[in-house]
C-alpha cells in the first residue's frame, strides 16, 4: 500500500508528534489520549499491543494489515479510536448499523473530537457541510458500506490521505455479505480506491472459516490475525431443561438477576413472547402486581422507537428486553445480568456475540440455553451448537474449542458447577399424573385439571378432588395443553407420555405392561389399545383409528 499513485493529497492533516515516535513514547501517547479523551485510566495489555502496532506501522514503512479478534466487552472500539486521533491522515470507520455509529459518535462528541457521519439520505447541502468539515480538519469519518461504496463518495474521499480504514463487527461480512448486504463483501473495492495505509478489521469472535472469509474479502494482502482470549470468564453458560420453552423463560425471568435480555429469532416471536411473559407474570402475581417491565425490540421498529427502547433499557435496572439479534451491537449496556436464548443462533460466533452482551461490567452473569427435554429439537435445527450444549461436557471448553482455543479451567458452566437439574419438576408432575391415571384423561382435560382451570364444560367435581388438581397452576392452561400435546405427538420419538386412544394419556413405559395384560387376556392383536377401548369411550377410539388411517392414506405419495 506504500506506493499510492498520482493523486496528491489535498489535505495533510495536522497533529505533529514532533519526534519520531518510539515504542515507549507511543505507549505514553496512548495512555494519555485514552485518559484525557475517554477517561480510561487502565489500558489493558492486549489493547495496548494492538494500538502500539497501529501507531508504529503508521510511522514506519512496513505495514501488515490486522484482523483483531477481541471478545465483546473488552474495549474493542478504544483500539481504533485512540489511533484514529493520533494518526495523521483520515480514519474511515465502517459500521454495519446506524445505531452503532450513533453510539460512537456520541462518545467522540463527549470527548470533544470532531467526527463526521456519512450515511444514506443526506442532502447535497448536508454533504457539502461535511466535506467542509473534513477540509477544516475533521479526520474521523463513520459510514456504512452502502454509502462508502457510492462512486461520488469514493471519488471525493480518494482526494485525501487515509491512514486507517477500520471495519468494525467484521464478522457480518460473512453473515450478511453473501446475500442481504452484498456491499459488505465488496468493501475491498473501497480499499483499492482509497489506498489506506492500514486496513483494520475488528470482530468479537471468529472461527477459522470466518477469518478466512474476512481475510479474502477485505484485505489487499494477507492480514495479521491478532486473537485476544475469547473466553468471557464472568459468564456462566448453562442449559435449562424444560417442558416448554416459553414457560422456562417466565420461570427464569422470575428468579434471575436483571436486567435481562431474551434473544428470539424473528420479529413476530419477540412480540409474541413479550406478550406472553407479561400476561403470565401478571397471572402469577394477581394481587401484588409485583412485576418488572418487559419490552420487545427488533429492526422493524422505527428509529425513534428503537432509540427510546435503548435508552429505556440502559436506564432500567430491572428491565427485560425481548429482542432479535438487532439489539446489542455497540449498544453499551454494561450491566446485563442474564441473557436467555429462546432460540439458538446458527453459529458459535453469533452465540458468543449475543451471550457476550451479558456482564460487560465484569460482574458475574448468566447465559441460558433452553432445552425441551422431550424434544430432540436442538439436533434438528441448530447444527454446530448441539455438540456443545447437548452432551455432558464443559460448555465453555466446547465453545472455545470450536473457535480453535483450548482452556484448562472453566470459570462456570452447568456441567462444571454440577447444576444439572435432571428432569424438570413440572415434567415429573406430568409423568406421575399420567402414570397414576392411565387411559383416564384427554390432553385438554389434563391441562385444565393440572392448572386448576375450573371451566365447567371440561372439568367436573371429581376432577377438582383429584390430588393433582392445580399441581401445575403456574402454567397457562393453553400452553400446558400445547406442551403435553408436543410431548405426546411422536409415538416413535423420545416422548415420555403418549396417546393410546384419541386424547387419552398413557405413560410411555407402561405401554408394554398393558400390552402384556392384553396378551394374558387373549387380546393379542390390538394390545393395549384394547384396554383403552375397554376403559374409555368406544366411539373415541374408533374415531381415532379412523383418523389415523386417514392420515396414513394422505401420507402416501
Ligand atoms: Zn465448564
Amino acid at each position: 500500500m506504500q506506493d499510492k499513485p498520482i493523486i496528491e493529497p489535498v489535505i495533510e492533516t495536522t497533529i505533529e508528534s514532533g519526534i519520531k515516535p518510539t515504542i515507549e513514547s507511543n505507549t505514553e501517547r496512548i495512555r494519555e489520549t485514552a485518559k484525557s479523551l475517554f477517561g480510561i485510566t487502565m489500558v489493558k495489555p492486549f489493547q495496548m499491543l494492538v494500538m502500539e502496532r497501529i501507531l508504529e506501522q503508521d510511522a514506519g514503512a512496513f505495514v501488515r494489515h490486522q484482523l483483531v479478534i477481541l471478545p465483546t466487552g473488552t474495549g474493542k472500539s478504544l483500539c481504533f479510536l485512540v489511533p484514529a486521533v493520533l494518526c495523521n491522515g483520515l480514519t474511515i470507520i465502517v459500521y454495519p448499523l446506524l445505531a452503532l455509529m450513533n453510539d460512537q459518535m456520541a462518545k467522540l462528541k463527549k470527548a470533544g473530537i470532531e467526527c463526521i457521519c456519512l450515511r444514506g439520505g443526506q442532502t447535497k447541502q448536508q454533504r457539502r457541510q461535511l466535506w467542509n468539515k473534513i477540509d477544516g480538519g475533521a479526520r474521523i469519518i463513520m459510514t456504512t458500506p452502502e454509502t462508502l461504496l457510492k462512486p461520488e463518495i469514493l471519488n471525493r474521499l480518494s482526494q485525501y490521505r487515509t491512514s486507517l480504514m477500520v471495519i468494525d463487527e467484521a464478522h457480518v461480512i460473512l453473515q450478511w455479505g453473501k446475500d442481504f448486504r452484498p456491499q459488505y463483501s465488496q468493501l475491498k473495492k473501497a480499499v483499492f480506491e482509497l489506498m489506506p495505509k492500514q486496513v483494520l478489521a475488528f470482530t468479537a469472535t471468529a472461527s477459522k472459516e470466518t477469518v478466512g472469509f474476512i481475510a479474502q474479502h477485505l484485505f489487499p494482502s494477507k492480514p495479521l490475525v491478532v486473537r485476544g482470549d475469547a473466553d468471557r470468564e464472568n459468564i456462566v453458560y448453562a442449559v435449562y431443561r424444560c417442558l416448554d420453552k416459553r414457560q422456562a423463560v417466565v420461570d427464569i425471568l422470575e428468579g434471575c438477576e436483571r436486567p435481562a435480555l431474551v434473544f428470539c429469532r424473528t420479529r413476530h416471536e419477540t412480540q409474541q413472547l413479550c406478550f406472553e411473559i407479561t400476561r403470565d407474570l401478571a397471572a402469577r402475581n394477581p394481587c401484588t402486581q409485583r412485576s418488572f417491565p418487559i419490552r420487545y425490540y427488533h429492526a422493524g421498529l422505527s428509529k425513534n422507537e428503537r432509540e427510546k427502547l435503548e435508552r429505556w433499557f440502559i436506564e432500567t435496572k430491572d428491565g427485560v428486553l425481548v429482542s432479535t439479534c438487532a439489539f446489542g451491537m455497540g449498544i453499551d449496556v454494561r450491566s446485563i445480568r442474564t441473557v436467555i436464548h429462546y432460540n439458538l443462533p446458527k453459529t458459535i460466533e453469533e452465540y458468543l456475540q449475543e451471550s457476550g452482551r451479558a456482564g460487560r461490567d465484569g460482574e458475574l452473569s448468566m447465559a441460558w440455553i433452553l432445552k425441551e427435554t422431550w424434544k430432540n429439537n436442538m439436533q434438528k435445527e441448530e447444527g454446530p451448537l448441539i455438540s456443545v450444549f447437548e452432551g455432558n461436557e464443559c460448555r465453555r471448553r466446547g465453545l472455545l474449542r470450536a473457535l480453535g482455543e483450548e482452556k484448562d479451567e472453566c470459570t462456570g458452566c452447568d456441567v462444571c458447577l454440577g447444576m444439572d437439574m435432571g428432569t424438570p419438576s413440572d415434567e415429573v408432575v406430568l409423568r406421575r399424573f399420567v402414570k397414576m391415571f392411565p387411559f383416564r384423561f384427554s390432553v385438554e382435560r389434563a391441562a385444565y385439571l393440572l392448572t386448576a382451570n375450573r371451566d365447567a364444560s371440561v372439568i367436573d367435581q371429581t376432577d377438582m378432588a383429584n390430588p393433582f388438581f392445580g399441581a401445575l397452576q403456574n402454567w397457562n392452561c393453553a400452553r400446558l395443553k400445547d406442551a403435553i400435546k408436543g410431548s405426546c405427538i411422536k409415538e416413535t420419538g423420545i416422548g415420555n407420555v403418549q396417546f393410546c386412544s384419541k386424547g387419552k394419556l398413557l405413560y410411555r413405559s407402561d405401554v408394554s405392561l398393558y400390552n402384556f395384560i392384553a396378551l394374558v387376556l387373549g387380546r393379542v392383536n390390538d394390545g393395549y389399545l384394547w384396554i383403552a377401548k375397554a376403559t374409555g369411550s368406544i366411539r373415541e377410539i374408533f374415531g381415532c383409528r379412523r383418523s389415523r388411517e386417514k392420515e396414513k392414506k394422505t401420507r402416501r405419495p
